[in-house]
């Protein structure tokens, strides 16, 4: 068969390389000159199973409405005549019952928990080098009664087969004594002993080498503009340089994929969260991480990437502005100082933003739609490093007319 993906970040470039080794003739179209370039960039690196949380929970409306007036708030809602954003709230606020959370937590923890075994077969069947840290990831808490709330929701992950250990300052220190210098900041944190870190930009262009090898057809500097469908099947690609035709067709385009699947009848509720990524080069001779984390109280997430140090922060509702300057990091460089004083080379800041896929309810949009030969992979969210590998195997399994190895029930579109 002749497949043809749409999107060549993480989620795109593992699906084209599971097609492939089915034996699958596959092509990958991307308006970027390489591979990961967009949301797959500049993330924090994390895979954080540990971190799995629905966005929409109890105290989310509270969280969402606060930030309408705190201009320095890690969540910035933007009330906008956005019709499409509107809707999406009205979603995401009917998933903020305790129960939604919990149901959506738990499919995204499971699939998360495939992933990440998928992840470390990908890994060791290629070889693909990505600064992979298997030491696990901290959630560093600065305040008492938020770390009480952060250990009671740990028991949900643990209950399902999560290990995750609640810890004081002194074993913050002995398992990472990078972080001595802010020992008196944090009183305890919550140790997942089987998360991990790894660059996600480095593992996507690799394996698409890999891929490429292998016989994956990529198409880079091709502009997707339109989908075009005939009787209820996509017949062909519409690209900036021409037609690409295939038997089936994957969307893979992150926040882009609602754009091209609405002109088809469908409709997908990802909507653009943007965050903003900061890099410094690691200071040489100087106390580095060993593994990556989130300091809880400022939401942002940190791990070292080979020779640099990568953090991560904010959700902020702003369409699909990607624009940024040096006063949206300020936040971040005062907290990689705290945490790091000496760790990185600070008047060496790459700035960087990028627009999280997000769906109301938390868990990707995965599989099959009402259009025969379209698969959907798309929507991973805040975790689409840590999922990709599992979301892909799936799709490539349906494609194979195979049941994928987890239930993919709340994970596929008829869901809304
Ligand atoms: C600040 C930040 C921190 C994050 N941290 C983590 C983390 O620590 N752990 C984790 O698991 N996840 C994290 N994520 C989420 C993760 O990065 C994303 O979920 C993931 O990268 C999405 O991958 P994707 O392949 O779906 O999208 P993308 O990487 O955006 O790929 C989509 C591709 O589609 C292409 N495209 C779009 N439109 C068109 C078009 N019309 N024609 C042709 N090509 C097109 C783009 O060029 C792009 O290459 C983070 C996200 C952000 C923003």
């Amino acid at each position: 068969m002749r497949v043809v993906v749409l999107g060549s970040g993480v989620v795109g470039v593992t699906t084209a390389y599971y097609l492939a080794a089915e034996g699958h003739e596959t092509v990958v179209i991307d308006r970027q000159p390489k591979a990961g370039l967009e949301t797959s960039y500049a993330n924090a690196g994390l895979i954080a199973p540990g971190h799995v949380y629905s966005w929409a929970s109890p105290r989310a409306p509270k969280i969402l409405l606060q930030s309408l007036w705190r201009s320095d708030a890690a969540l910035k809602f933007r009330l906008k005549a956005d019709p499409r954003l509107w809707l999406w709230s009205l979603r995401f606020l009917a998933n903020c019952t305790a129960a939604r959370n919990r149901a959506n937590t738990l499919r995204k923890l499971s699939l998360c928990l495939y992933s990440q075994a998928q992840l470390a077969e990908l890994a060791r069947e290629t070889a693909v080098e990505y600064h992979a840290i298997r030491k696990g990831l901290l959630y560093l808490y600065r305040d008492p009664a938020h770390f009480e709330t952060g250990t009671a929701n740990m028991r949900l992950l643990q209950e399902h087969g999560l290990e995750l250990q609640a810890i004081d300052p002194a074993r913050i220190a002995a398992l990472e004594p990078a972080l001595a210098p802010a020992q008196g900041k944090f009183i305890g944190a919550i140790y997942a002993p089987r998360d991990e870190s790894g660059d996600c930009l480095k593992f996507t262009q690799g394996l698409a080498a890999v891929a490429a090898g292998r016989g994956v057809d990529f198409k880079h500097e091709h502009e997707v503009r339109r989908i075009e469908q005939q009787g209820g099947k996509i017949t062909g690609i519409a690209t900036d340089k021409g037609r690409v035709e295939g038997d089936a067709y994957v969307l893979a385009l992150g926040s882009y994929s609602p754009i091209l699947a609405r002109p088809l009848g469908l409709d997908l509720p990802v909507y653009p969260v943007k965050g903003y990524s900061l890099t410094l080069p690691l200071a040489e001779g100087a106390a580095t991480p060993l593994i990556g984390g989130v300091d809880e109280a400022n939401l942002v997430a940190y791990a070292a990437l080979g020779d640099r140090l990568r953090l991560t922060a904010t959700a902020d509702f702003a369409g699909y502005d990607t624009s940024y300057d040096a006063s949206h990091f300020a936040g971040m460089l005062r907290v990689a100082r705290e945490l790091f004083p000496h760790g990185a080379a600070y008047d060496k800041p790459d700035y960087w933003a990028c627009l999280r896929p997000m769906t109301p309810d938390g868990p990707p949009i995965i599989g099959r739609c009402k259009i025969a030969n379209l698969y959907l992979n798309t929507g991973q969210g805040h975790m689409g490093w840590t999922m990709a590998a599992g979301c892909s195997r799936i799709v490539a399994d349906l494609i194979a007319g195979r049941a994928p190895a987890i239930d993919i029930a709340g994970l596929t579109l008829d869901r809304y």
